[in-house]
């Protein structure tokens, strides 16, 4: 990575983390997500970033991929245990990280759990580490505190343009010894849960990513394809953007349908813990130096 590259990624790295300590400053009981999730999408975007996805503030048993509707009038919950999920984008050069906060003491073992176990397996990165050590080391230090890891859910390399690029990076021990390589950025996140560890798709589909710019017929989906690629080019995007920059809701949900059947969008619903288990994440960026990493987030 040249020296460029590598200052571009840790500026972006510097807001994410600061923008990770500003979100526990704005989640309290009683506010709306919404407001939640713009007002942290603001403090990124007032330092001069984009953000690499949209917020996501995905509650208790939702493991990722919750980020407020447009009019979402949900409030935060006296005993939520909310995962915030952000990065800021500085041009091409993505971060990634995660905490989970919550709103009464109930599941605060449950998150430093999953804290302690981001922390062992940062200690572990350097070039030429096995994987499945890191995902191994992830789940003794879940099962140490009496919980499981989210077993289809993990890491990631991060490529400029990308945020999930080449390895995944498992949870728990999957016996890919694929290795680390000089100067990869990473992204690790241990999920923990109480449930048995495994996440299916829910109902809600708030982000979407644009793939292809196949054009479409109606002239709602051609100004939100043209919408997409002139303002969220690549990168994952919230249906509360799109419908902020189309001039009626339904033109821009009847848009998007028709843009997903003809294959121009990837779609992310929401992830849930199959057995309604809680789930904490805690997440970092990385850069993986020869004999251990820089934290970038
Ligand atoms: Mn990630
Ligand atoms: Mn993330």
């Amino acid at each position: 990575m040249t020296e460029h590259d590598y200052n571009k990624l840790k500026e972006a790295g510097k807001v994410s983390s600061e923008a990770l300590a500003y979100s526990r400053s704005v989640i309290k009981p009683g506010r709306k997500l919404i407001d939640i999730a713009e007002e942290i999408e603001k403090f990124i975007e007032d330092k001069g970033f984009s953000q690499s996805f949209p917020v996501n503030l995905s509650r208790n048993e939702e493991a990722a991929h919750y980020t407020p509707e447009y009019s979402d009038s949900r409030v935060v919950g006296d005993k939520d245990v909310i995962k915030v999920d952000l990065g800021a984008r500085h041009g091409t050069y993505l971060t990634d990280c995660a905490a989970t906060v919550c709103m009464d003491g109930e599941y605060s073992k449950l998150i430093e759990a999953s804290e302690k176990a981001l922390e062992n397996a940062i200690s572990l990165v350097k070039a030429g580490r096995k994987i499945n050590e890191i995902g191994k080391e992830i789940e003794r230090t879940a099962k140490s505190y009496g919980y499981s890891t989210i077993k289809n859910l993990g890491g990631h390399g991060i490529e400029e343009h990308e945020l999930h690029a080449g390895i995944f990076i498992p949870n728990f021990d999957n016996g890919d010894n694929t290795e680390l390589e000089e100067d990869a950025v990473i992204a690790i996140e241990p999920f923990l849960t109480t449930g048995g560890g495994y996440v299916v798709d829910g109902d809600s589909l708030q982000i979407f990513q644009g793939v292809s710019e196949k054009m479409p017929r109606s002239a709602e989906a051609r100004e939100a394809l043209s919408v997409i690629t002139g303002t969220f080019s690549t990168y994952p995007f919230a249906m509360r953007w799109l419908i902020k920059r189309m001039a009626e809701e339904f033109r821009a949900r009847k848009a998007i349908a028709e843009l997903i059947t003809i294959g121009d969008l990837d779609t992310f619903p929401v992830l849930t813990e199959k057995s309604g288990g809680i789930v904490a994440q805690s997440e970092k960026t990385l850069l993986v130096r020869k004999d251990s990493c820089d934290i970038i987030t």
